[in-house]
């Protein structure tokens, strides 16, 4: 397989777009909207972010793209058009590249969005590094991290701590069910393990969201160190309850103590649901208007005047999230 043949192979999956908006031409050429556009990128790395023991190349494919759209999620944004650049080691086979490509393509096309061009280059490591574009709905406003005032509500969309736990349950020998291929866990976890593949990025919870929150962020470090980035960026502090910290039923089974629940919860990375303030008195009409939608917002604490994250009333003694670089 050459350069192009490998390109051609990836491509397939994705329905093509005619020109103006590539890909195809050395660059992508893409009509202006008039709306106030957001641009994120983001890689995933094997051994770092995933490993081929564990993942299946759909999931990688299905991972890279995920990643980047609750990013555009956190922001309030419609994801758009995406580019894409692969770092291929020479072992991965045809169908592993259609894998690949069709688990990021079927991702895609749920969140309408145009894949406009991209790179190929031969690597040791497999990684891909996905470049996400969205726009702001008209008459809204991006959701950022500095809007977060003392008595606003913070809320989250989804259950935490399921991905880290999905992690450990497949890379910890004592769960694995198969020795060969990826790993399979225990059934009762399952939904573990799916959170940590494949996880569904919360983009229409962002966009119906963003018309009530005073500031936002997606949770991919960890509860606590990405609502320490909110407090900073806002000058406040946040009081959280674990009472009041979704999880799954599946965690409190794969997890042997309460403790060990609210660590995933608090400090779990990559679960990819957002963590969002809404001003008190718009809280009411918040919850209504996403429970109307089916989508659920879990309050989970308030923010503070004092200049610290407390939880269930103390300072959290422990680590607080994913850092790359210590
Ligand atoms: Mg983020």
């Amino acid at each position: 397989m050459n350069e192009f043949s490998r390109i051609e192979t990836f491509l397939e999956a994705f329905s093509r777009r005619p020109s103006p908006a590539g890909p195809g031409d050395d660059a992508a050429v893409l009509p202006a909207s008039g709306r106030v556009q957001v641009v994120t990128t983001d890689s995933l790395v094997e051994g770092v972010h995933f490993s081929r023991r564990t993942f299946r190349f759909s999931d990688v494919g299905h991972k890279a793209l995920a990643v980047n759209l609750s990013d555009i999620a956190a922001m309030g944004a419609r994801p758009t058009w995406a580019l894409c650049a692969l770092q291929l080691p020479e072992d991965v086979s045809t169908s592993d590249l259609r894998q690949l490509s069709s688990g990021m393509s079927a991702l895609a096309s749920a969140h309408g969005v145009s894949l406009v061009g991209g790179n190929v280059a031969r690597s040791l490591q497999l990684s891909i590094t996905v470049t996400l574009a969205g726009e702001i709905p008209k008459g809204r406003r991006p959701i950022t991290r500095g809007g977060a005032r003392p008595g606003h509500v913070v809320y989250v969309s989804g259950p935490l701590g399921s991905a880290s736990a999905g992690l450990e349950a497949l890379t910890d020998g004592k769960r694995e069910v198969s020795k060969k291929g990826p790993v399979t866990v225990d059934k009762a976890w399952e939904a573990l393990v799916l959170a940590q593949r494949t996880p569904s990025p919360h983009v229409r919870w962002g966009l119906e969201a963003s018309r009530f929150v005073s500031a936002g962020i997606d949770v991919s470090d960890g509860l606590l160190a990405d609502l320490g980035h909110v407090c900073v960026a806002s000058g406040v502090g946040m009081a959280l309850e674990t009472g009041a910290l979704p999880v799954l039923e599946a965690l409190l089974s794969f997890a042997e103590s309460e403790k060990l629940v609210h660590t995933h919860a608090l400090t779990g990375g990559e679960d990819y649901v957002l963590a969002v303030t809404v001003p008190k008195t718009r809280a009411a009409a918040f919850e209504r208007h996403m429970a109307r939608l089916g989508h659920g917002a879990f309050p989970i604490g308030v923010v503070t005047k004092a200049r610290e994250l407390t939880v269930d009333g103390q300072r959290w003694r422990g680590g607080t999230g994913f850092q790359h670089f210590t």
